[in-house]
């Protein structure tokens, strides 16, 4: 299997969807032989993965899309990964993404953009468009991403697989690379929703390293069609307006097969979602600033030399991070400083304890919540790369859900035909906290 996937990976190579190959996948693959042998019984025997690149592994190197990691090598490893390769996972590459996960399209890295497999000119959805690629290629099975404002989802989305958020503390963040650590979640891409509940059952847990991390059952398993009948659907009106003719259609495609299946729909409003996106950026890029401090050039990756510590600093911060980095922390720490705080900061934490309200409120009438993962397809490789706001905007479906600290799956919902290329659409499915599970009933349901 992992020769298998390592000539996959070989022959996908202009996709660029892997950073680097693990040089120790051999010895993994050597040593989950011994333990099956042995008479162990694991769950992802010799099942090849890829993890995004800002999750260390032992031994790979860690870049983070950046170049200021791009020597890195990781001296430890993330809590979920390491729990892939307990159960007999074996790691075949690091999956490229956007430089820190700050991005929507996987173009801003500095190993070169991810290709979209379905069209080459377009992107494949990001920050996690490397794990996104590896499965929807076939290099893997299954992957791991985070999912900071929909980096999972999205890319899931515009690559027709599946791809969840979990609830935030349902998988540890220990050896993620932080970028808004109150945001921040690991989360599983896959081609069916078994292979998602499988891979979720394996990650999720309480960790000691981790104390965000919930104690909660880690026991998951897709459902059947039975399962959907009675399910109450409420179709977020906010998320209606501005997509794409094919969205749309996939998104009342998706309704008309739930009611098929015995599901009641119906439409709900959450208003300060219109608020999401500018408070997801208020508090992800204040975290951002923070969290990217330590990258200094004395503890981690680039060294640049300067006549003296502050010169070195700046040296080393200004070649090693890329523009939209830098434009973050910049934005980031003059949302954090005294007279702007409370103009900035304090209110977007106001506008997500709102936010969170409302989604309780909607939780009230619905089981579910449904809206389109992107209000569009695929978009072309540099349509949006000069435009930040048009970036950020592609989220507008997804951040709300991390500010509300809520799980979220991306289910393929269909195709598009854009210039006579079909390209695949996305519909999100939103569960109350800790209901991850009812995601996976579902998804399996209408598979
Ligand atoms: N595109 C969003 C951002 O740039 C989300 C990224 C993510 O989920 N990591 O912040």
């Amino acid at each position: 299997l992992l020769e298998q996937a390592e000539a996959r990976a070989h022959r996908t190579r202009p996709l660029n969807a892997l950073v680097s190959l693990n040089p120790h996948a051999a010895q993994q693959a050597d040593l989950v032989a011994r333990r099956v042998e042995a008479g162990e019984a694991l769950p992802l025997a010799g099942v090849p993965v890829v993890v995004k690149d800002n999750i260390n592994v032992t031994g790979t190197r860690t870049t983070c899309g950046s170049r200021m990691l791009e020597v890195y090598v990781s001296p430890y490893t993330a809590t979920a990964a390491q729990k892939l390769l307990n159960a007999g996972a074996v790691i075949v590459g690091k999956a490229n993404m956007d430089e820190f996960a700050m991005g929507s399209s996987t173009e801003s890295s500095a190993s070169g953009p991810t290709l979209n497999p379905w069209d080459h000119a377009r992107v494949p959805g990001g920050s996690s468009g490397g794990s996104a690629v590896a499965v929807a290629a076939g290099i893997t099975p299954v992957s791991l991403g985070s999912d900071t404002g929909g980096s999972v989802r999205q890319p899931a989305a515009l690559t027709g697989i599946y791809g969840l958020k979990p609830t935030y503390g349902r998988v540890s963040r220990y050896g993620l690379v932080a970028y808004a650590s109150s945001l921040d979640q690991i989360g599983p891409f896959a081609r069916s929703a078994e292979d998602l509940a499988l891979l979720l059952s394996v990650i999720a847990g309480p960790d000691p390293r981790d104390a965000t991390c919930l104690q909660a059952p880690t026991a998951f398993r897709a459902g059947t069609p039975d399962d959907l009948r009675g399910l109450r659907v409420g179709v977020i009106r906010e998320s209606l307006g501005g997509n794409t003719p094919g969205v749309d259609a996939a998104l009342q495609a998706m309704l008309e097969a739930l009611r098929g299946a015995g599901a009641v729909t119906g439409e709900v409003s959450i208003p300060e979602l219109s608020h999401a996106i500018a408070a997801y950026y208020l508090i992800a890029m204040p975290e951002a600033s923070s969290n990217l401090a330590r990258y200094d050039g004395m503890v981690y990756g680039l060294r640049v030399p300067g006549a003296d510590v502050t010169e070195a600093m700046t040296l080393t911060r200004e070649r090693g991070f890329g523009r939209e980095v830098q434009r973050r922390i910049m934005i980031g720490t003059y949302a954090l400083s005294s007279g702007y705080y409370d103009a900035y900061y304090s209110k977007a934490m106001k506008v997500r304890r709102l936010i969170a309200q409302e989604f309780n409120r909607a939780f009230e009438a619905f089981d579910v919540l449904v809206t389109p993962t992107s209000p569009f397809p695929a978009f072309r490789r540099g349509e949006k790369t000069s435009d930040p706001l048009a970036m950020y905007a592609a989220d507008v479906d997804t951040v709300a859900v991390n500010l509300a600290g809520l799980p979220a799956l991306s289910v393929p919902a269909g195709f598009e035909t854009v210039g006579g290329v079909q390209l695949p659409v996305g519909v999100q499915f939103i569960a109350p906290a800790l209901s991850d599970e009812l995601l996976l009933t579902l998804a399996g349901g209408l598979e």
